[in-house]
């Protein structure tokens, strides 16, 4: 072989191996594209993920810092989309996301960014001169998109939206915004859309009282966990009374918090929150388990007991070992179940579907149930014939609209005539001055609770108000 030859053949192999190493190249670079667009895309609409319209929102922020430009986050939400779900499917859902998700691209404002967050919202972030400019864009959103037509079939659609505008400083605080104050804003975009939620084609804009809502939950949520390993969680006791022998009978366990930051909180403060993010779960059967050691240690001590109703939340009712944990809690301290009353509120009866054999286990378990607020909402009688009850406790709105004329008074001694033929008892609450003891002493209710006998109070006070009978 000649040395020309042989350079001829290096050189060629040089030139495959260069060939071979570029398509190598260029098709690594296209599996990468095709891998990015895969994670970075929602699978069922192809728009941006929601970390990649974040990471983009942040570089428009970025890189327009110094431009004197307003921004909002909008959250859009199908109103009842689980209609749509339930009475056509899950498949055709997602062609109806699929289909807005088009609609909404093609009408999207220069610069404006699109994502789908998750189940049947979406969220967009939008430049603006002033706000109407927003407020108009989604009115017309509104009527683009109200008809959806998918496999020549239409449904009709209605949004709400949540919008949060971005009080940027032009200056320098602009390129501070991390991606967690995206995700932070789209948060708020969210909050303040629940506030226009299922109205018709409506939206709301995140403001102070939102944002005072949004600081509370937060810090209700950061705390809930330590607060009850520290036993920040206390129990009031509020007296019950015979009214015809001026008696305490029994008491109702209210919680408050002692917060170590925050002051001494009430329930309205952080039930709510609880009971969103099902932390009342582990609070109730909290409070529960303090009310059956301070009766156990009653009875072991000699001191005469009386019954002491809890509130219980109507998430139990969802779950399937609520009955199981509530007889092995009465059994761990041996305490009668006559001793203690379970208070479920009216409308917690409503949302079960099968409520009546629910309220029969328990009954055949031999708790005693109470329904609290009765009046409040939708009361229904016809329930109340299903349903074992032992107590019905009349709502204080009872009370309020006893001033305004003869109607409530007559309601109300029907639903006392009615209870008593059912064998249940009856107790108000609310109960505020003299005039209404007498009135329901004329309808013949026999107890009640309210601040004219006692406001709820620390168990040492209740005790010594029991012991001597104090009355008022
Ligand atoms: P509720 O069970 O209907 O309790 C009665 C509420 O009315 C209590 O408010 C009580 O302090 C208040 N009250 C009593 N007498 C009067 C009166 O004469 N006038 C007026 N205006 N109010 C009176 P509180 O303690 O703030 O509790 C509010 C609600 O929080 C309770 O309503 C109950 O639904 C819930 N709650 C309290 N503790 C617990 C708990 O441990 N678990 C659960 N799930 N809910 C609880
Ligand atoms: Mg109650
Ligand atoms: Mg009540």
């Amino acid at each position: 072989m000649n040395d020309g030859y042989f350079h001829f053949i290096i050189l060629s192999l040089i030139l495959l191996l260069g060939i071979v190493l570029c398509a190598y190249i260029i098709q690594m670079h296209k599996f990468n594209q095709k891998l990015n667009q895969f994670t970075d895309r929602d699978t069922i609409t192809d728009l941006w993920n929601i970390n990649k319209f974040v990471y983009e929102v942040s570089k428009v922020l970025i890189e327009n810092k110094h431009q004197k430009m307003n921004y909002a986050m909008v959250s859009i939400n199908i109103n009842k989309f689980r209609y749509v779900i339930e009475n056509y499917g899950y498949e055709y859902g997602n062609l109806v996301l699929k289909q807005l998700a088009v609609s909404l691209t093609k009408m999207l404002p220069s610069k404006a960014l699109l994502s789908r967050h998750n189940g049947d919202r979406f969220v967009l972030f939008l430049p603006f001169d002033n706000e109407h400019d927003i407020t108009d864009y989604l009115s017309k959103m509104y009527i683009k998109l109200e008809y959806c037509t998918v496999d020549d079939f239409t449904v009709r659609l209605s949004y709400s939206s949540g919008i949060y505008l971005y009080k940027l400083d032009h200056h320098e605080q602009s390129s501070t915004i991390s991606e967690k104050d995206i995700y932070l804003s789209i948060d708020k975009a969210d909050l303040a859309r629940a506030q226009a939620k299922n109205t018709v084609n409506s939206y709301a804009f995140f403001n102070k009282e939102i944002q005072k809502r949004f600081m509370n939950e937060k810090m209700v949520e950061e705390n809930m966990e330590h607060a009850l390993s520290e036993k920040e969680f206390i129990i009031y006791y509020q007296p019950k009374y015979d009214i015809f022998q001026n008696k305490i009978v029994g008491a109702e366990a209210l919680v408050r918090w002692n917060t170590k930051t925050n002051g001494f909180l009430v329930p309205d403060v952080f039930i709510p929150v609880f009971e969103k993010n099902d932390f009342i779960i582990e609070l109730d059967f909290y409070v529960l388990e303090e009310v059956c050691k301070l009766i156990r240690y009653w009875i072991d001590h000699g001191i005469s007991v009386v019954p002491v109703s809890v509130n219980q939340s109507r998430n139990h009712l969802r779950k399937n070992d609520y009955l199981k944990r509530l007889d092995s809690l009465m059994k761990k301290y041996q305490i009668p179940k006559t001793m203690i009353e379970l208070e479920l509120t009216e409308s917690a009866f409503m949302d079960l579907d099968n409520t009546p054999q629910f309220m029969n286990d328990m009954s055949e378990m031999g708790f005693l149930v109470s329904m609290d607020d009765f009046g409040s909402g939708y009361s229904s009688l016809n329930m109340l014939n299903q349903i074992p009850i032992n107590t019905l406790k009349l709502d204080k709105c009872f009370l309020n609209e006893l001033a305004d004329g003869r109607r409530t008074s007559i309601i109300m001694k029907k639903i006392v005539e009615m209870a008593d033929r059912l064998n249940m008892q009856v107790i108000c609450e609310g109960v505020e001055n003299l005039a209404q003891v007498e009135f329901l002493k004329s309808i013949g209710c026999n107890y009640a609770q309210g601040y004219y006998y006692a406001k709820p109070m620390p168990v040492d006070e209740f005790r010594m108000r029991y012991e001597t009978n104090l009355f008022r």
